[in-house]
């Protein structure tokens, strides 16, 4: 498995498949023909059909700039080998210099065909294990934490990294509770964190309120990847509020330190990271349940992490966690991060607490193991068809555009 860097970027959104990772292909492309002064893209599959609800071609364009970019979007021909699949050409004066094809396959990571996943930061594998199974039992022979686990394998450097993740975590909530109005995309979502956050004068229960600051803190990070701003990929830029909403919570309730949340946010990537490695994390690979699911399994950990729980509780979070999104579907309407998006990244943080009280009171009685589960949410990606996994042709996405007004 990579380091937590490739798990957690820091980029704009509104998706780490279709805005991040094109925006890196293209700067590599550009970094690997100085010369060229054109260029044509051709985009496939998930790319091609949610490529300009997710803002594709302007995020490649802006990275290409100030150089001719032609983008053709191919809605038809299959992709055999990854839903996000995209062609770049580059030009001098009209001659080709090369042409590439690269995969977009999450979390803003790439791979160039017949290459190993690629980006700006490093990317070779650091961890040795790759299953939850081989790691708990490392990790209780020699005595340690998830977290300093993540230390052994990446170095202390990592550390700082975690702390830029969560600095710009409490930025994104910060500024999205502070912003008001409509997204953009033509769909006129109205802005609702400040709405959630907002509500001093109301008689509420603690349970109540705890709902709603939560989910207020999920609306803000959502809203402002909606909106291409900057976020972090927690997994992904779609599931980005869950992991930031819950760790905000618990820090402003119980006083949680920095050191302490980011030791969470180790706990909670290296959940992230295995299911990358051995799923998938890409809502174009294997729908919502991908990453919704994922970024409750991190967010779970991580609390139960913050909590001082033991690693079968932790690993007991994080499979009730994704658990109970097997088969969630991804229909964003009109290729927008926005509906459902936003609304289930707070119900996920939600769940991400219920799972963290079962762990606390039943990871004893567990009878599904964490890479099982994570196996299972792979192969049911697998057989989920091609409408209900970003292409905006199935569920809410059709629904909606075919009857707007009910
Ligand atoms: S429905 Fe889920 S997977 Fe699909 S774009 Fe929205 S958050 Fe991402």
């Amino acid at each position: 498995m990579q380091s937590l860097r490739q798990l957690y970027k820091i980029g704009r959104g509104p998706s780490s498949s279709h805005t991040i990772g094109p925006e890196r292909i293209a700067r590599t492309v550009k970094e690997m023909y100085p010369s060229a002064n054109s260029y044509k893209i051709t985009l496939f599959g998930s790319l091609a059909l949610t490529g300009m609800g997710h803002g594709t071609d302007r995020v490649i364009r802006e990275t290409l700039a100030p150089y001719d970019v032609e983008i053709a979007f191919d809605k038809k021909t299959p992709c055999d080998t990854h839903p996000n699949t995209m062609d770049i050409e580059a030009f001098c004066g009209g001659a080709l210099l090369g042409k590439h094809r690269f995969y977009s396959v999450g979390g803003g990571t790439f791979r160039m065909e017949g290459g190993s996943d690629n980006g700006a930061d490093d990317v070779r594998d650091v961890y040795p294990l790759s299953t939850f199974s081989d790691i708990s039992k490392y990790c209780h022979e020699r005595g340690i934490r998830l977290w300093e686990y993540v230390l052994e394998c990446e170095g202390e450097e990592i550390f700082s990294y975690l702390s830029e993740v969560w600095e710009c975590m409490k930025r994104s909530i910060h500024k999205g509770l502070v912003t008001t109005g409509t997204l953009p995309g033509g769909l006129g979502t109205q802005r609702r964190a400040q709405i959630l956050y907002d509500q001093k004068h109301i008689d509420e229960s603690a349970q109540t309120k705890e709902n709603r600051l939560v989910c207020s803190y999920a609306f803000a990070v959502s809203e402002q990847n909606a909106a291409a701003e900057t976020i972090v990929t927690a997994p992904t830029c779609g599931s980005a509020g869950v992991v930031p909403s819950v760790l905000k919570y618990m820090q402003e309730t119980r006083g949680f330190s920095d050191t302490e949340i980011v030791r969470a946010l180790a706990t909670g990537g290296l959940i992230g990271n295995l299911i990358k490695k051995n799923a998938s994390i890409s809502g174009a690979e294997c729908g919502c349940q991908a990453e919704i699911g994922s970024a409750c399994s991190m967010a779970a950990a991580a609390l139960c992490e913050l909590f001082g729980m033991g690693i079968g509780q932790i690993e007991y979070a994080a499979e009730v966690a994704m658990e109970h999104h097997l088969g969630l579907t991804c229909d964003p309407i009109g290729g927008l991060v926005q509906i459902p998006c936003i609304e289930r990244n707070a119900v996920a943080a939600m769940r991400a607490i219920n799972a963290l009280s079962l762990a606390n009171f039943l990871a004893d009685s567990r009878k599904i193991s964490f890479d099982m589960v994570v196996n299972v949410m792979y192969e049911t990606g697998k057989n989920l068809l091609s409408d209900y996994r970003e292409t905006s042709s199935g569920g809410l996405a059709k629904h909606y555009t075919m009857h707007p007004k009910n």
